[in-house]
């Protein structure tokens, strides 16, 4: 369950890191506050970082030092009369839109090709041009730097286009109310619906997908947000990138806000790419893009 030297290649949905000093993986609420714990009273370094799946990081090349906590493993969810689903902070979002659509639950499809945990959806505000995490999230349960454990209503998440109060360092200040939470669970409502086209709908919007995005190769989906009015992808094709290749990083020839790893791709490739293109594209159209992923500095176990 605690894993020294782990590399997190093996835990990145673009499969690049170098060794996390020591990556625990909790299958449960008690093995969670145990680790929290150990850190407490030094038996693991600090710092600590949260991740789910890891669909939207980039880990350095060099490691991190300190304990990385993944929630993957606590992945259960219960679905309730009326609609409501109880989650843990793991569950894969795939197949929490899968079962609710075949037991009637509407209002989760649009989950069905988002490859990321209940917690990082939480934290990402997750979404596509139908819905997002805010739509549907009634409230989370998160353990505070205490170990208290404490529900916030999801309409105190101050939730924006791929944001909310849990990202960056709002979260992290000390003197937050939020400050160092994890997120364990969250309650989520859908509304009732026919079983068998909420099933028609999660087939057609995940073909939707394999036609239009390249998931054959391991990727972080949308490299960049969306800015006003106009598609990244867009902006970055009309720039020329499309297709092009550093190091082990390619720019995917079906969809250009796509970077894609082609089998040796480095984090450091991977952020040159996305400092040529942010220029190129601002250069040519005046659009600053702004990254969606987010990349973790180097904090490898050499450099502190
Ligand atoms: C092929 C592909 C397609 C995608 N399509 C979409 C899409 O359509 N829409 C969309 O919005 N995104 C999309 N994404 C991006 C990604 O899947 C989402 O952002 C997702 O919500 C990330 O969830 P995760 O569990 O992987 O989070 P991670 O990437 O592991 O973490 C994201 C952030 O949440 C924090 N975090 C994670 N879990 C917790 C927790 N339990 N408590 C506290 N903090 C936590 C992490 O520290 C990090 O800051 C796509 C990614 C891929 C690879």
């Amino acid at each position: 369950m605690i894993f020294p030297d782990e590399p997190l290649s093996r835990h990145s949905a673009i499969r690049i890191g170098g060794p996390a000093q020591y990556l625990a993986l909790p299958g449960s609420l008690p093995a969670l506050l145990e680790v929290l714990e150990a850190v407490s009273c030094g038996k693991l370094p600090g710092p600590v970082r949260y991740i789910g799946n890891a669909s939207n990081l980039l880990f350095p090349d060099g490691g991190m030092a300190g304990t990385l906590i993944s929630l993957k493993r606590m992945s259960g969810f219960r679905i309730l009369d009326g609609g409501v689903i109880e989650a843990d902070a793991g569950a894969y979002l795939p197949r929490l839109a899968f079962h609710a659509a075949r037991k009637g639950v509407a209002g989760f499809g649009f989950l069905s090709g988002i490859p990321g945990t209940v917690g990082g959806g939480v934290v990402m505000n997750a979404g596509t041009r139908s819905s997002e995490m805010a739509d549907v999230l009634l409230e989370v349960r998160v353990v505070d730097r205490t170990g208290r454990i404490r529900t916030l209503s999801g309409s105190d998440l101050e939730f924006g286009y791929r944001s909310s109060l849990f990202q960056e360092n709002r979260a992290l200040m000390e003197g937050s109310p939020y400050g160092g939470c994890v997120i364990v669970g969250a309650t989520l409502s859908g509304i009732s619906g026919d079983p068998d086209s909420l099933m028609e709908e999660w087939v057609n919007l995940r073909s939707e997908r394999s036609r239009t995005q390249p998931l054959s190769l391991p990727s972080l989906g949308s490299v960049f947000r969306n800015p006003e009015g106009c598609f990244s992808g867009r902006l970055i094709e009309q720039s020329g990138w499309k297709g092009h290749l550093r190091g082990g990083i390619q720019i995917s020839p079906l969809h250009a806000n796509f970077f894609v790893n082609t089998g040796r791709g480095l984090a450091r490739d991977f952020r040159e790419l996305m400092d040529s293109v942010r220029e190129s594209v601002y250069r040519g159209t005046g659009v600053l893009l702004e990254a969606e992923v987010e990349l973790l500095p180097d904090l490898s176990p050499a450099s502190v």
